[in-house]
């Protein structure tokens, strides 16, 4: 591992201020993938401000019925938050947490960390393939390359493949949420669904965060009432594994019809993937295998599987269709 600074930061101000000073900083929460990326030299930061001491570890119901979680609750806290297990429209949130990583590995992880966490793709990992990501205008291994578990079939450009990770970032997009931030310009808020970036042209851009932003809160919506809800990953071996395919699901039945639903997708694209085509095909429809089907045909219609890959669309289909089945059975 490469040398560098350390300093720990005593409030939100304190760490944008360290942090801008520095040339390459980065905000050390969790350190589960941070310090994975310096090990394995494809981060390298020359200052890490530790961001673990900002009192930013509470969870809090708002009057308008939004949850606001502070950037440092740990994700093993978040899953089993009185505020989340009560909601069954948050069942979602729990499930997906607690379908990532492992027991050790969710009591370090927080919920900033977890958004921002890196791609698995083996060739930014490795740090001699062409990687657009690691290092711009390299190319992309994995486009003609081994593109099976950790390649997306939703999202993708000829620039990058790789498959946003994050089970939690899945059930976020599906309830619906906005992230809070503060850099040396003050405070500003965004909606969660475009905190992620598509991989475009620049797919070394992932996050819409300044450089010298840090994330402070996610307020998610207020749970849709009457809503249940589910997280199904579907993936190579059931436990620290990623998913090959994944969907977030909460549906709102009046009697057998859909009377409200939200849908996203994981393992599938290049960011957690709200499918809202799809969600209009279920509104209003009667809740049967029929009606799923339409619904994930519609939210796959667009993917494009690579040599390796193309298996997921149906597996992605099917993630939806049995996740539908199951929650409103
Ligand atoms: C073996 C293994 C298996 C895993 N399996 C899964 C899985 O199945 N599903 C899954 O979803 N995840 C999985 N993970 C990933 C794990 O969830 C992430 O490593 C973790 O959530 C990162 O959180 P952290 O707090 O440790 O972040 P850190 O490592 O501290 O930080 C990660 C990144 O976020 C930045 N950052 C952190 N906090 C902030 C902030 N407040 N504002 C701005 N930037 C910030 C850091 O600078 C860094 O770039 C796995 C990890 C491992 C090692
Ligand atoms: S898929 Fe993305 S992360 Fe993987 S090699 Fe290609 S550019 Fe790099």
């Amino acid at each position: 591992m490469r040398h560098f600074d350390y300093s720990r930061a005593e409030s939100v101000d304190q760490a944008v201020a360290t942090y801008s000073q520095a040339e390459a900083a980065a905000f050390l929460a969790g350190g589960t993938n941070l310090l994975d990326m310096v090990k394995i030299d494809i981060m390298r930061p020359e200052l890490m401000v530790d961001v673990n001491r900002l009192g930013l570890d509470e969870i809090e119901k708002l009057d308008d019925g939004r949850l606001r979680i502070g950037t440092l609750v740990t994700n093993s806290v978040l899953a089993h938050h009185f505020e989340v297990t009560s909601q069954p429209g948050y069942a979602v949130l729990s499930e997906a947490l607690l379908s990532g990583a492992s027991t050790q590995l969710r009591n370090k992880a927080t919920t900033g960390g977890n958004m921002m966490q890196r791609v698995r793709c083996p060739y930014f990992r490795d740090g001699v393939s062409a990687c657009n990501k690691r290092d711009p205008g390299s190319g992309c291994a994995a486009i003609d390359g081994y593109n099976r578990s950790v390649h997306a079939v939703l999202g993708t450009s000829d620039k990058c493949i790789a498959t946003y990770p994050s089970d939690m970032s899945v059930a976020m997009a599906a309830v619906g949420a906005t992230v809070s931030v503060t850099g040396p310009e003050g405070s500003r808020e965004i909606d969660f669904l475009d905190f992620h970036l598509l991989p475009g042209d620049k797919p070394w851009e992932e996050f819409a965060l300044k450089d010298d932003e840090l994330i402070t809160h996610v307020a998610l919506d207020a749970p849709i009432q009457g809503a249940r809800s589910a997280y199904l990953k579907l993936r190579d071996r059931s436990s620290y594994q990623f998913a090959l395919a994944s969907s977030a699901v909460i549906v709102a039945l009046d009697g057998n019809t859909i009377r409200d639903a939200r849908l996203a997708m994981g393992g599938v694209a290049t960011k957690p993937w709200r499918a809202k085509e799809a969600e209009n095909a279920l509104k209003g429809q009667p809740a049967t295998e029929q009606t799923f089907a339409r619904a994930a045909q519609i939210a796959m219609q667009d993917a494009k599987g690579y040599k390796h890959n193309a298996f997921k669309i149906p597996l992605g289909r099917q993630a939806i269709v049995r996740n539908l089945t199951t929650l409103t059975a």
